[in-house]
């Protein structure tokens, strides 16, 4: 069953309409990589203390969604979804906003994103299994934290979980498809095996933690919110929702502009960097 739905994320991402740039034929991602990991995962209750109380686990989430469960067992499918490479080159050359590109698949291909969350849960629905997409549940909500926003769901830290990828400096994830992409998740009651996790450490992908090497992306933010301290959350913020979507929001046609500026140009764009494999 693993594979089946592995394949049908594949599918979606590949074959659906909505996976295109307007008025063109290029998608906003590639195929996808999908990680498993079991709703039980002791880490899971480790992010309560690592990120906050306030961060749900896949059983809570479930449970709220369709009651209690018999058995603790099952599973939070998870996905990364590679930025197509010529959305990643019309970015390498920005200095201070992102690309046209890049604020149309941070706007429209998130939007994409949510229809493949939506699709999977009904997938799962249709199999006679349980599922939910932890974003799109009235208990997902944003909270402000004294170093900036965080949420009751973690994709990367999900995505993390089922094994691909590990955390960096810019504060991304970096898999083996790189450090651009979105991410997505949903929970089942399904069983699936669980991913391996291959990487060195929560940050072992990342040359800076792992070497003390690069820093590449530090010299990519307009911001200044990268240091070798790590990424000040609310610098980031406030230039990517106030300056930058005030600045070209409108010409964009774009609510939610992003930003990406540390994630293209810089050796973990698209791949765990040379050094790193
Ligand atoms: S650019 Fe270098 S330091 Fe920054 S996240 Fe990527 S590997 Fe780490
Ligand atoms: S997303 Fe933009 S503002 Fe935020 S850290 Fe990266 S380059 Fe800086």
């Amino acid at each position: 069953m693993g594979k089946t739905i592995c394949e049908e994320i594949t599918r979606f991402v590949l074959e659906s309409p909505a996976n295109r740039h307007p008025e063109s034929v290029n998608p906003y991602f590639d195929a996808p990589l999908i990680g498993f990991a079991a709703i039980g995962d002791p880490l899971f209750l480790e992010y309560k203390r690592i990120i906050g109380d306030y961060h749900l686990t896949p059983l809570e989430l479930l449970e709220s969604a369709s009651g209690p469960l018999r058995k603790v067992e099952g599973t939070v499918i998870c996905w990364i979804l590679p930025i197509s490479f010529k959305t990643r080159a019309s970015n390498r050359g920005q200095k201070r906003w992102p690309s046209r590109e890049w604020a149309y698949t941070r706007n429209y291909g998130e939007l994409f994103n949510n229809l493949l969350r939506e699709h999977m849960v009904k997938f799962l629905t249709n199999i006679g299994q349980r599922g939910v997409a932890p974003i799109l549940t009235g208990g997902w909500h944003m909270v402000k934290t004294s170093e900036g926003l965080s949420s009751s769901w973690s994709e990367r830290h999900a995505a993390y979980a089922a094994g691909l990828g590990t955390f960096s400096l810019n504060d991304g994830f970096i898999t083996e498809r790189g450090v651009a992409h979105r991410c997505g998740s949903v929970i089942t009651d399904l069983v699936l095996p669980s991913s391996l996790r291959p990487y060195r450490g929560r940050v072992g992908n990342c040359l800076f933690y792992d070497k003390g090497q690069c820093g590449a992306c530090i010299a990519r933010c307009p911001a200044d919110a990268i240091s070798g301290d790590g990424h000040d959350k609310k610098k980031c913020y406030l230039y990517t929702y106030r300056e930058i979507t005030g600045a070209v929001g409108k010409e964009y046609c774009v609510d939610a502009v992003g930003c990406g500026l540390c994630q293209t140009g810089v050796p973990c764009e698209s791949a765990i960097p040379v050094g790193k494999r």
